[in-house]
């Protein structure tokens, strides 16, 4: 599941995968968070939630990626040109720093 849009003022647009409805709401929404997991997850693993659409569907977003992740296959393709998962994955991991900057953070601290 994934951002379509982040907006430089903190605005998040995405488009529902149960109803297709397109939503759009402001990083300040309080029921968009950061959250791990399960408890023991390591930070890399956190996702953002987004409020829960008018169908009840809530959508987990991940927001970290190794660098791994973002040379695979899918991130870069044979040519060596970023991918249209690779704009993604930069846009959510956009998203980890408007809320860090704003204030939210994963309900759990990491350990190391
Ligand atoms: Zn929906």
């Amino acid at each position: 599941m994934a951002l379509h849009t982040l907006t430089e003022d903190g605005y998040l647009g995405w488009t529902c995968p149960k109803c297709s409805q397109d939503r759009r709401e402001h990083i300040s929404h309080e029921a968009i968070k950061a959250v791990l997991p399960f408890p023991e997850a390591p930070i890399h693993t956190r996702l953002v939630q987004t409020p829960a659409c008018s169908c009840g569907m809530r959508v987990d977003l991940k927001v970290d990626f190794t660098p791994e992740e973002l040379a695979a296959p899918n991130m870069i393709d044979a040519q060596g040109q970023p991918t249209p998962s690779h704009a993604t994955a930069h846009r959510h991991m956009a998203l980890a720093r408007q809320m860090i900057a704003s204030g939210k953070r994963p309900n759990i601290a990491p350990t190391d």
